[in-house]
């Protein structure tokens, strides 16, 4: 992730490219839902959402392949309204990151650059540049077939920047790559952006990959943005139930927000009951409405009895606290995740990591347990 660009756009830089109020509608099926939204240049960002949350749609938008139904698109400045796909400063890497089987590495890369007409040793130089860049520069006259997936991969980036874009479009760019290559790549992509210094907007359904590499995330849904952030504003601070389960894991709970003074609230949620979940700020919320309380696996922990458990059950004022019995253990080689079943029958996730080769498993399946959290660790959700 780059960390430089953890807060963009907070500074007054011109946006690269700016979405103002677009939709897109195919008879009744409407894709996207009167976005606005500004990219800086230089940013990794992703649009990250579920199938058919209208995201390809979105990014063909800047690439020209779709018109907007209403609404501008403005890229360096420039209303793109009537600039055709070959005009605009901005190249696409598909999923299918197809490359002319027949042509060597360096002609599929030289391709664009034909067609543009630019005179062979600028053409030359402009390629191996490009290679090297994505250190493919010793196998320009390999044919694609006898390359790997994530070489192939390479070429069709090399091929994309080449053309020296000022906005790399990348749609699902490692989707069709295995999961060690996959990973591999991120940290390959990330890096190949931090050299070139250009803006790289990529489509994905993964929320591992847009966590891992993007600089700052929209999270779509139903055509609209659900929330905009960098990767630890969306994990630590969700806005709602729909991002909250969608980037990582989460326990939720229904509950009724009991009182929001100034420096507490306090929630009781049924499923945790007697105790309730106390924070100690207010969370802007009516008293009396019913919110959402969501805990990720790894702020909870797990207590053998319950004097160990910095909550105290005993104590009348006991909070952020529940009881249960250990149903099953995944063992996940970094971590364990423990299924805990509470009284009333809810199912949570607890994780833990495996810090010692030989003591991981001082808890069981069967185990009665306590489970406490932090008061800092709850989000109260609204929606
Ligand atoms: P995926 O991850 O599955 O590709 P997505 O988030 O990229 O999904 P889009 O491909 O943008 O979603 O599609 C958004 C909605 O628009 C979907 O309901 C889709 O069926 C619809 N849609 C997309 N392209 C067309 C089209 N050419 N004609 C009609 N409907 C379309």
């Amino acid at each position: 992730m780059n960390r430089a660009l953890d807060n963009a756009p907070a500074t007054a830089v011109k946006p690269i490219i700016s979405i103002r109020e677009v939709s897109k509608r195919w008879g009744s099926t409407v894709a996207v839902d009167n976005v606005s939204l500004d990219i800086e240049p230089g940013e990794f960002f992703a649009l990250l959402g579920p199938s058919g949350c209208g995201k390809t749609t979105l990014l063909r938008m800047l690439a020209g392949l779709e018109v907007p139904s209403q609404g501008e698109i403005l890229i360096d400045g420039q209303d793109m309204s009537d600039i055709p796909p070959n005009k605009r400063a901005v190249n696409m890497l598909f999923q299918s990151y197809a490359v002319f089987p027949h042509m060597t590495v360096a002609d599929n890369v030289a391709y664009g650059l034909k067609i543009d007409r630019v005179p062979r040793p600028e053409r030359d130089s402009r390629v191996q540049d490009a290679l090297d860049l994505v250190q493919l520069g010793h196998l320009g006259a390999r044919m694609p077939d006898q390359l790997s997936g994530g070489q192939r991969q390479r070429v069709a980036l090399a091929r994309a920047l080449v053309k020296k874009p000022k906005v790399l479009l990348l749609d699902e760019p490692l989707s069709a790559l295995d999961a060690k290559l996959r990973e591999a790549m991120r940290f390959e992509l990330s890096q190949l952006h931090q050299k070139v210094g250009i803006t790289f907007i990529m489509v994905t359904h993964d929320q591992d990959e847009a966590l891992a590499i993007a600089s700052r995330i929209a999270v779509m849904n139903k055509g609209s943005i659900a929330q905009l952030g960098t990767p630890s504003d969306l994990y630590e601070f969700p806005s709602s139930r729909f991002v909250a389960d969608f980037i990582g894991s989460v326990n939720m709970f229904e509950g009724k927000l009991v009182s929001d003074k100034p420096d507490k609230a306090v929630v009781g949620c049924p499923e945790l009951e007697p105790y309730p979940v106390f924070i100690p700020h207010a969370v802007a919320g009516r008293e009396g409405s019913t919110v959402w309380v969501a805990i990720r696996p790894e702020k909870m922990t797990l207590h053998k009895d319950a004097a160990a458990s910095p909550a105290v059950p005993q104590c009348p004022a006991a909070h952020n606290v529940a009881r249960g019995e250990i149903k099953e253990i995944s063992y996940l080689g970094d971590i364990s995740i423990y299924h805990v079943q509470l009284a009333g029958g809810r199912l949570l996730r607890v994780s833990r990591p495996n810090r010692s080769r030989w003591d991981q498993d001082n808890f069981d399946w069967g185990e009665k347990v306590w489970v406490s959290w932090d008061g800092s660790s709850p989000v109260v959700l609204q929606s």
